[in-house]
């Protein structure tokens, strides 16, 4: 075979012994080692001459022009010439092809590298013509040889993703109806100038799950969180207050004003009930105004404050929406203390503003348990408003989880659901 093949081929360590086209359009390559002396794997010793006989081998490699292309190595098999040696028989080896693997080194580094995109498996693999078992397995590898201690961080963010659709399965074999765990713990960087955003991931949103991921971290690295934000969910607090005593608990903004939103939705609707005996229509001027009155005060200019306000008068004599309103107004002006600096006088009186406004309500069940509520969690509102950590990067980690699932197409396997996000993260950390 003329050299120039062998250099178009370009596999080092090998040579082209043979080139044909098949019927199928499908053209087949026959490569063999230029070395002709190779060492036996357990002694060293080095044999070279008449092979004890040649075996051909089918190898994955990358991709060659538009057509199929089949490549064999013509592999040599040899006898250990050492009586004393277990190994009576070995084949030549290569580091271009590793021991007991069928893909080419080459491939597997161009495989690693399509997966660093936020591209289906299935997708890779078509383009490479080969399996999806192999993409799976070298995103596996690569996935296994990292630290498995994410980076020291000093504030974490703990929120949940639904990871699939609740449904539920029949198990042929324990004869039960099982319904798999829809919901996954991501655990996050918060802090903007640090690289990585997700650190790990955790199945389930119970105090357990998050209990027995933190507690896998290394003491050093549980000491050095300073400041956790959480929704408020009595399941993560306590999982935070057992694995990081020392942190500092915050509720995050976004969950407590949509918590205020949700109080005041809940009032509009209970007083449509109350005075028209059916629930909201376009007619209605407090359903007509529901997007005004959740959309924050300063963003309403004055003309759509004043239909709003007017609307609210004529549907409810009662005043309660608005009582709803003016308590998710204070509520809101509480929580914007912590872009002013979080001073503890105006935390202070914010707080006693919206508590004896609240106080006046004593007969809207929806804003006593609001008022409630702010109280249970007082101590890491006003973290919050101390510090202003929010848990916004969590949510934004929370959409490229999102895109990769779709990417998938959903995934089957969690595990490796947890690996591609995690690899992800990792791989944009280090762009
Ligand atoms: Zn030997």
């Amino acid at each position: 075979m003329h050299d120039g093949t062998s250099v178009l081929f370009d596999l080092p360590g090998f040579r082209v012994v043979e080139c044909v086209e098949l019927d199928a359009g499908t053209r087949r390559l026959v490569i063999m080692q230029v070395a002709e002396e190779h060492g036996c794997p357990r002694c060293g010793v080095m044999v070279s001459g008449k092979p004890y006989d040649v075996r051909e081998s089918r190898i994955k490699d990358l991709p060659f022009g538009e057509r199929r292309l089949v490549v064999i190595w013509r592999k040599r098999r040899y006898r250990c010439p050492r009586r004393d040696c277990q190994q009576r028989l070995f084949v030549e080896r290569s580091s271009e092809v590793r021991p007991g693997r069928r893909s080419s080194e080459r491939l597997r580094r161009a495989l690693a590298r399509a997966d660093a995109q936020t591209r289906a498996y299935s997708r890779i693999a078509a383009e490479y013509g080969v399996s999806w078992w192999l993409v799976n397995d070298v995103a596996a590898r690569a996935h296994a040889k990292l630290p498995a201690e994410p980076p020291p961080v000093r504030q974490l963010g703990i929120d949940e993703t639904r990871t699939r659709r609740v449904r539920w399965h029949y198990d042929a074999v324990t004869c039960r109806w099982r319904r798999p765990e829809p919901w996954m713990t991501s655990l996050t960087n918060l802090d903007p100038a640090d690289g990585r955003a997700i650190l790990g991931l955790t199945p389930g949103r119970s105090s357990a799950a998050v209990c027995t991921w933190l507690k896998a971290r290394s003491q050093h690295w549980r000491d050095g969180i300073e400041v956790v934000a959480i929704d408020p969910c009595a399941a993560y607090a306590a999982a935070v207050r057992k694995a990081l005593p020392q942190a500092t608990i915050v509720v995050d903004h976004f969950h407590l004003v949509r918590l205020a939103n949700d109080t005041l939705t809940a009032v509009r609707r209970r007083v449509t009930w109350d005075n028209r005996d059916r629930r909201g229509r376009k007619v209605d001027p407090e359903w007509a105004n529901r997007r005004r009155l959740l959309t924050a005060r300063e963003r309403l200019s004055p003309p759509r404050f004043a239909t709003m306000w007017n609307a609210c008068i004529d549907a409810d004599p009662t005043g309660q929406i608005l009582g709803a309103w003016i308590a998710k107004e204070e509520f809101r002006a509480l929580l914007a203390t912590a872009k002013r600096g979080g001073h503890p006088h105006e935390i202070r009186d914010a707080k006693y503003r919206f508590l004896t406004w609240c106080a006046q309500f004593s007969e809207v069940p929806e804003i006593v348990t609001l008022a409630e509520t702010v109280d249970t969690w007082w101590t890491e509102i006003e973290a919050f408003c101390r510090l202003n950590i929010t848990n916004a990067r969590t949510e934004g980690s929370n959409r490229s989880i999102k895109s990769i699932k779709r990417v998938g197409c959903g995934f089957t396997n969690q595990d490796n659901y947890q690996r591609r996000i995690l690899a992800h993260a990792i791989a944009q950390a280090a762009a």
